[in-house]
């Protein structure tokens, strides 16, 4: 099974009850996931960690205006939930909340109990969605996983899976390498790195069986390397050898059967 893909690992950091059978069973023995995984939860328990409200400032416009654009939210909440809301010069961030009071309650006019302190009616009355730090540091917590996750594909790239030094064949002396890349999304790429060009024609490059008796092209190659796709489903064990072929311009799709440089991949 390939690495897990950004939006699956995201999606098992959020929610611990996300069902991905598969994508947990692969977290519990890749360590790779594991860590990626790791950075990501701690990402989620930073923002997921209740603050003290006191101290929160009150965000302006553009902090709503990069969430809603961040995260492509529609343009029924495109205001600002701040700068609409009626009190909004009494932010509750600014505001203390009045604390809740005990006080003696009359005694009952037929006496008898004991007196006794119920809490106050007076109590701060529940407070607006977007006076709550909820969905704020929900909305931040999504805008800071999608970032992270951004961050993690780009430091994550593409990986080598196999590689091959390229020798010349007889009447050449051009050298290289090749390397086989696998991309986080599973495609795989074939990069070929040659001292010089020395075609006659043009080089093509090859995917070969070990026995030489199927070839698959992967395209042509103009000057000293090329980046070439791998088909999908190819298997690398199949075809092996690494070939860059002189062609001449004769119109004949198949192997000129004189080849400047070969190697064979390993993993
Ligand atoms: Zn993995």
């Amino acid at each position: 099974m390939p690495h897990l893909d950004p939006d699956r690992l995201s999606l098992l950091a959020l929610y611990d009850n996300w069902a991905d059978d598969e994508g947990r069973e692969h977290l519990r023995s890749c360590a790779e996931c594991q860590a990626d995984f790791a950075a990501l939860r701690r990402a989620v328990d930073a923002m997921k960690t209740t603050p003290d409200a006191a101290d929160l400032e009150a965000p302006g416009p553009h902090v709503w205006a990069g969430i809603h654009r961040d995260l492509g939210l529609s343009r029924a909440v495109q205001n600002d939930p701040l700068a609409t809301a009626p009190d909004a010069a009494q932010l509750p961030a600014r505001t203390p909340l009045p604390e809740r009071t005990l006080r003696p309650v009359p005694r009952p006019p037929q006496g008898g109990s004991a007196p006794v302190q119920v809490p106050a009616r007076d109590a701060p009355r529940r407070a607006a969605w977007w006076q709550r730090p909820g969905p704020w540091l929900a909305a931040a917590a999504a805008t800071l996983l999608v970032a992270a996750g951004t961050v993690w594909t780009l430091s994550r790239g593409p990986e080598p899976v196999a590689q091959a030094d390229l020798a010349p064949l007889a009447q050449y002396s051009a050298t290289g390498s090749a390397a086989v890349l696998r991309a986080p999304d599973g495609t795989r790429s074939l990069q070929v790195k040659l001292s010089k060009d020395e075609a006659r024609g043009y080089q093509e490059v090859w995917l070969i069986a070990p026995d030489l008796s199927r070839l698959v092209s992967l395209g042509v190659m103009n000057s000293a390397s090329g980046t070439f796709e791998v088909p999908a489903g190819l298997d690398l064990a199949d075809f092996p050898i690494v070939d860059v072929s002189d062609e001449p311009l004769d119109g004949n799709p198949g192997h000129s059967s004189v080849s400047i440089v070969r190697g064979t991949l390993t993993s």
